[in-house]
């Protein structure tokens, strides 16, 4: 089956739409450039290795323009399917089936011989082109994603979750940390002072305000860094941030489910949005999967802090992220799509129902991480389609609103760039906000100011 019959065939069997479903397969399968393409995509904005790698092969394996040249992200748009403009994060992949080439003065995605979407790629913003006064560059500190709406800030590029027996087994950031260290500028744990002065770089010159929100966060810490705990850690940034610039920014934070001393901690110094990843809702393969999660913490905690965290933020404000496809990676898991969508569905429909909108990101495997032992591909592209099909379908049912902090849903609207989601998402609702005098939800659509 050609490609675009594959994009058909499973449209009319799960109503996503081809757009959505070639997205999600360029995430799973990655994507490779051509000679041309890499002189041309030289020229806008680079790919920042923001956390982990994403990568389907090591940085030693790419050459050295795939390596420096290669674009942060891809939007395509028309095509033989007339797609509206859609983001997809970069992964590289120079076995993958999907080749950006450069042809007649403009950038196209194929896929073999078949031609697939127009590519365009995001302009290098003018705050890339001004380093900080210690050289190092604001794509390092502070690099922008999501076509420019987030600034992410990797603050801590190692996580004491360590070795084979701790960390989670999809993750590569502690041999991706090592890996970038030897290529590019890559801080290890930032400096405050340095990340207001890359702010300040970024608030003087995105003076259209793309920017519209910041994600700090990091690996975990599991005892303490600098003499301070894991909330005290990342608290410390927003407060500093949020002094400088007040409300310039919607803050959010992704660590771990930390206790509520922890949780209110990070709500007092400024974020409005809690991510606190469970990564995977079945019980056993969370335990498998995240050894260092189930041992330090234990899953039924990690859950109940998780429920406990929408006390202190609202409910809607609190995210947690899981990585979708593990369920399926083996040994130990789901070996039917059917089983592993209906295990993910349980995790949604339980935190939906308290008002929690969990959202997710899509599994590829990247080498150096211990599932890429025994996985060579991610889960199959049904099982992504199916559980998009079923996240919209509990997303509708629980009548959640639209998550704050992601920019506006929709196809042709979303900027999230390392899954569909938001692209199969309704119109814009209302956010609601969680008073905790009253413990009344009321809608309050959160941004920054
Ligand atoms: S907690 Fe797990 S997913 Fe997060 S950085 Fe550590 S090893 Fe990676």
């Amino acid at each position: 089956m050609n490609c675009i019959q594959e994009l058909s065939t499973l449209n009319e069997r799960y109503d996503i739409h081809p757009q959505a479903i070639l997205k999600t397969d360029l995430l799973r399968r990655g994507l490779r450039f051509s000679e041309n393409a890499l002189v041309q995509s030289a020229h806008f904005k680079e790919k920042s290795y923001f956390i982990f790698s994403f990568d389907m092969v090591e940085q030693k394996e790419l050459t050295k323009s795939e390596r420096h040249s290669a674009p942060e992200e891809i939007a395509l748009n028309g095509g033989p399917l007339d797609f509206s403009r859609t983001i997809v994060s970069v992964r590289l992949n120079p076995n993958s089936p999907y080749l950006v080439e450069w042809k007649d003065d403009h950038f196209e995605l194929y896929c073999g011989e078949e031609f697939l979407a127009e590519v365009s790629l995001n302009e290098r913003p003018a705050y890339y082109k001004h380093n900080l006064k210690n050289g190092k560059p604001v794509s390092d500190i502070a690099p922008t994603i999501e076509w420019g709406y987030l600034i992410y800030l990797t603050a801590f590029r190692v996580c004491q979750y360590w070795g084979e027996k701790e960390e989670c087994q999809f993750c590569d950031i502690n041999n991706n940390y090592r890996q970038q260290k030897r290529v590019r500028s890559y801080t290890g744990v930032k400096d405050i002072e340095d990340v207001l002065e890359a702010f300040e770089i970024i608030n003087e010159f995105d003076t259209e305000r793309h920017s519209t929100a910041y994600t700090v966060t990091g690996g975990s810490i599991t005892s303490e860094l600098s003499g301070l705990n894991e909330g005290q850690f990342y608290a410390q940034y927003a407060q500093a941030i949020e002094d400088r610039f007040p409300g310039r920014w919607l803050p959010k934070a992704v660590v771990q489910a930390l206790p509520l001393d922890e949780v209110k901690m990070l709500k007092d110094s400024g974020y409005q949005i809690y991510h606190p990843n469970y990564e995977v809702w079945d019980p056993k393969l969370f335990s498998q999967i995240c050894p260092g999660k189930d041992r330090y913490v234990g899953r039924n905690e990690w859950i109940k802090r998780i429920v406990d965290a929408a006390e202190i933020f609202g409910a809607s404000n609190v995210i947690p992220n899981f990585v979708a496809g593990i369920e399926m990676s083996q040994p130990g898991g789901f070996t039917s799509v059917e089983a592993a969508v209906k295990s993910t569905r349980e995790g949604l429909d339980f935190f939906m129902s308290k008002g929690i909108l969990p959202r997710f990101t899509v599994w590829c495997v990247e080498p150096n991480t211990v599932l890429s032992r025994t996985n060579t591909e991610p889960a199959p592209l049904e099982y992504y389609i199916h559980l998009l099909q079923s996240y919209r379908e509990a997303y509708i049912e629980h009548a959640m609103p639209t998550p704050p902090g992601y920019g506006a849903p929709g196809l042709g609207k979303a900027v999230f760039s390392v899954s569909a989601f938001m692209d199969v998402l309704p119109e814009e609702r209302p956010s609601q906000s969680f008073d905790s005098n009253t413990h009344n939800y009321s809608s309050d659509n959160i941004s920054p100011s």
